[in-house]
């Protein structure tokens, strides 16, 4: 019986997995740089967590968790996000005690999405968060963050910063309001699944992609317009600091993030080079969240990114340069080359053993291996004790003792 992977899910290994290293090694760097620091929490938590806050009616809840019951009838759900589970860790912890907590954490997602180039039901995040203050400077400082670590993976790659304010819980839910009024108004403007939102969840209409409800949210009240004086200011502070750090963004007045927790700095780093899943990171305040889930009443904000997403913009890199392969050229001489081996791997060069004794295979080897050296070893090198290291990018060969062999590869 030959078993299939699960739809949405793959497996990562070879340049891909040279290239999701680099991420998570890129991503410690800056975290250490801005003092993060690392929590990995559970893949599967209580159903409870995910339900209530991420919204009872968001596309998440609603149709894309992982949701099993497990033998004591308890809901447990694999996590589909990892705000939630970052702040309960934190609670469960006692890690918000000490203000300002800062963490972060990279590990699997699970959503039952409709599998796509870059969608997939288990997905890799990096996640980033800042609980314990309402100061715009966090707000700053994790854009900053995303920023430096976007622009290290992906130098060569345009992304854009799209940034917008919700205002606080009171002047979102008197939008919200005003908002499903102007939808009802037109309903028959809308396509037929934004039709089924006004109801339950109308701010994800802004959001979709359909064009006829494009040219209808274009004339839908606008948002900023209910924000209150304080959250005005709260933006416009961001606005100033982002422009004089020099980072450009986009306004955009109709992003709202996918999960109802989020209130005031909300903001997506978006590329046009991905196709239809063009956001790489997203992001922004939680103000309520931590006190809703058994916390202190303290502020919050964070935000997520996607390594998959990252990962198929990356170019491919050449990690395996400096490898050392080893040319055997008969069974015979396999107790010499081991002397060899030994020695080179003792000092942590790569090393490559290719089971062919036979040296036009090694070559061959060594060439899709990309290596950067070869050592030969055959019945010449086996007679007077020594190792021929070739130098496979410049052509340069020399016949070594074993002492000598470090020296020329380096
Ligand atoms: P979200 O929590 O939906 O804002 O997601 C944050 C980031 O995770 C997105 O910007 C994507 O980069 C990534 N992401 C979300 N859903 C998926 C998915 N199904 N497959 C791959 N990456 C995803």
């Amino acid at each position: 019986m030959k078993i299939q992977p699960i739809r949405g899910t793959h497996d990562i290994f070879g340049k891909n997995l040279d290239k999701y290293n680099s991420i998570c090694d890129e991503v410690k760097r800056v975290a250490s740089i801005f003092n993060f620091s690392e929590i990995k929490t559970p893949i599967f938590e209580s159903t409870d967590l995910f339900s209530k806050q991420l919204g009872e009616s968001s596309d998440v809840v609603l149709k894309e968790m992982y949701t099993f019951q497990d033998r004591n009838g308890e809901s447990l759900t694999l996590r589909p996000e990892y705000t939630t589970p970052m702040i309960r860790a934190a609670i469960s912890n006692n890690l918000i005690n000490l203000l300002p907590c800062k963490i972060f954490g990279i590990g699997q997602m699970f959503r039952r999405e409709r599998p796509q180039k870059g969608r997939y039901r288990q997905f890799n995040q990096i996640n980033f968060e800042n609980f314990g203050t309402k100061d715009s400077f966090a707000d700053i400082e994790l854009i900053l963050l995303a920023n430096k670590i976007l622009s290290t993976l992906l130098p060569n790659i345009k992304i854009e910063l799209y940034l917008n304010s919700l205002g606080d819980k009171d002047s979102l839910i008197k939008y919200k309001t005003k908002l499903s009024t102007f939808l009802k108004e037109n309903k028959k403007f809308l396509s037929k699944e934004s039709q089924s939102k006004i109801d339950n969840n109308p701010l994800r209409i802004l959001d979709s992609k359909n064009s006829d409800d494009q040219l209808l949210i274009s004339k839908a009240p606008l948002l900023i317009e209910f924000l209150n004086k304080q959250a005005l200011k709260q933006y416009e502070d961001i606005k100033k600091s982002l422009d004089s750090l020099k980072i450009s963004y986009l306004e955009d007045n109709s992003l709202v993030r996918g999960l109802d927790y989020y209130c005031h700095t909300v903001f997506e780093f978006k590329t046009k080079s991905l196709g239809s899943q063009d956001t790489l990171i997203g992001g922004g305040r939680y103000d309520g969240l931590i006190a809703n889930l058994g916390g202190k009443d303290i502020p919050g904000i964070g935000w997520a990114g996607g390594i998959e997403r990252i990962m198929l913009l990356m170019n491919n890199t050449e990690t395996s340069l400096n490898l050392i392969h080893f040319a055997i050229l008969d069974e015979k001489f396999r107790e010499h080359a081991l002397f060899a081996y030994n020695l080179v791997a003792k000092k942590n060069y790569p090393v490559f053993w290719n089971f062919k004794y036979n040296l036009k295979k090694s070559l061959s080897k060594a060439n899709e291996a990309n290596a950067k050296y070869i050592i030969i070893i055959g019945e010449e090198e086996f007679n007077i004790n020594k190792y021929k290291v070739k130098n496979l990018i410049t052509g340069e060969q020399n016949l070594v003792n074993i002492d000598k062999i470090l020296s020329f590869v380096k």
